[in-house]
């Protein structure tokens, strides 16, 4: 399998190569050259497989050759090992038509280890292979800084370098990173203004100095090999549900548009998909983009639900680019021209193929209190903001009564404790396998968050590559 980016110049990778870049040298994303499709009677062939075995069958198609079937199911094996419920992604009814998927029983209580553990081991994989090395360098101030921390930390050929902003993180999201004891990982506290770390970081991978010293990627950038693992667990639910024979629809709690982009790749392989629909927060910018075609930045409101709290969704480019004929050059010049104004409209061709599959639903606080509400009186499940934000949108739908709605439960709820105190009245509990995280020794370093403080930092601990 070849992977090609979305605006058209960079150059045509392999799946390990992909891997390794993260973001295309054109400033665009890589996507597959061509979806692979399995036929209905391969799906059915699916039904009963251990999560594991799925994965490595779905992703078989998109490494290619460049890891061996062997090799593949080790790597998934391992990664999927360490979940704590045999399913990995358990299952769960609500009531006749609403469903729970449960994202969340990763080592950091979030979707996004479902995606990091699986990346942590391909990068250690190819690593080793050309005797790279790698500096991970990142800002966080949510759940992707933790699993990318925990996927990678230990693995040879690999330092992490991940900000957060001081006193600003809660505590559970801070301890789950800084008592990360891990040689190959430094966890910075900084000092000042977040945004200016940020744009630190930003730099930082334009800085000739410091990415000529040392091979500097991303793992909050939107890594192709994070969406690939992402749609397994749409074939998991869906085969439960019925699948081939009956389409199920899925409600997506959306920030950054990588979890429900990978339902739109399942959709390409096959996987018959009722509706994707796509969930936010009031920072609404892609339901506007989906029911109007608007596609502009506002500013940003802090909400229960922070890691739905954005302002641009890098992934969006990639449904653009392939709903709207795949053509790089045009879609290169729309992003640009999008970089400078904030904001840009949808071709006729983009509104009508993102159409034919997603829909979109806004939830403000009261709609998400209220979800919250309806999961914990009528069938006592105690859920977290951000699932409760697609809980909200999935009864919204109006979708046919004998369509089954899965709504993806992205974190857990221990994850939240004070949002989900406040409307339930119950404060959670961590999962006992976390249970020590508050007895245990951090370990950070505070730094001031400007751009010398911090490539000082680096370049005094991480290892040059070439
Ligand atoms: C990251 C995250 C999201 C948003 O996922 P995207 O792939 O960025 O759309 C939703 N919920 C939780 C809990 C998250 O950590």
């Amino acid at each position: 399998m070849q992977y090609i980016s979305t605006r058209g110049k960079a150059p045509i990778l392999n799946f390990e190569g992909a891997t390794l870049a993260g973001l295309a040298s054109d400033g665009g994303l890589y996507l597959p050259q061509e979806w692979p499709r399995f036929s209905e009677a391969e799906i059915a062939d699916m039904a009963g497989l251990s999560y594991a075995k799925l994965a490595a069958r779905i992703m078989a198609p998109f490494v290619g050759d460049s890891l061996s079937q062997d090799e593949l199911q080790s790597l998934c094996d391992r990664a999927y090992g360490r979940f704590s419920h045999a399913a990995v992604t358990p299952l769960k009814q609500f009531d006749e038509q609403q469903w729970l998927l449960e994202l969340f029983h990763g080592p950091t209580l979030a979707f996004k280890d479902v995606a990091l553990q699986m990346l942590g081991l391909l990068f250690e994989t190819f690593l080793a292979r050309s005797g790279g090395h790698l500096t991970i360098v990142g800002a966080t101030s949510g759940d992707t800084g933790s699993a990318a921390i925990d996927a990678v930390a230990g693995r040879d050929g690999i330092d992490i370098f991940m900000l957060h902003p001081k006193g600003r993180v809660s505590d559970v999201q801070r301890r789950q990173m800084t008592t990360v004891l891990a040689p190959n990982v430094y966890n910075l506290a900084i000092e000042g203004s977040f945004d200016d770390a940020q744009a630190a970081v930003k730099r930082m991978f334009t800085d000739d100095a410091m990415n000529g010293r040392f091979r500097i990627s991303a793992v909050n950038s939107i890594n192709w090999a994070r969406l690939m693992a992402q749609v397994v667990y749409y074939f998991t639910a869906a085969l439960q549900l019925g699948a081939p024979k009956r389409k199920a629809a899925f409600s997506v709690p959306t920030g950054n548009f990588g979890d429900v982009f990978a339902g739109y790749v399942a959709a390409q392989m096959g996987l018959p998909i009722e509706r994707l629909i796509v969930a936010t927060n009031v920072n609404d910018i892609l339901h506007r983009a989906l029911a109007d075609g608007d596609y502009s930045a506002g500013t940003v409101t802090p909400t229960a639900s922070p890691s739905m709290d954005i302002q641009i969704s890098s992934n969006f480019e990639r449904l653009l680019f392939d709903a709207g004929g795949r053509d790089g050059a045009a879609m290169a010049a729309q992003m640009h021209a999008f970089e400078q104004s904030k904001a840009m409209q949808l071709t006729n061709m983009q509104r009508e193929g993102a159409a034919q599959l997603f829909t979109s639903a806004r939830a403000d606080a009261d709609d998400m209190a209220d979800a919250m509400r309806w999961a914990n009186d009528a069938c006592g499940e105690v859920i977290d903001p951000h699932t409760a934000i697609g809980l909200h949108a999935a009864r919204a739908a109006g979708l046919p009564a004998d369509v089954p709605v899965v709504t993806l439960a992205t974190a857990h709820p221990a994850k939240f404790p004070d949002a989900v105190e406040r409307v339930t009245g119950m404060r959670p509990s961590l999962p006992a396998r976390v249970g020590d995280l508050f007895s245990r020794e951090e370990r950070f370093d505070e730094v001031e968050g400007d751009y010398a403080a911090l490539t000082d930092y680096v370049s005094q601990r991480a290892t040059e590559s070439r």
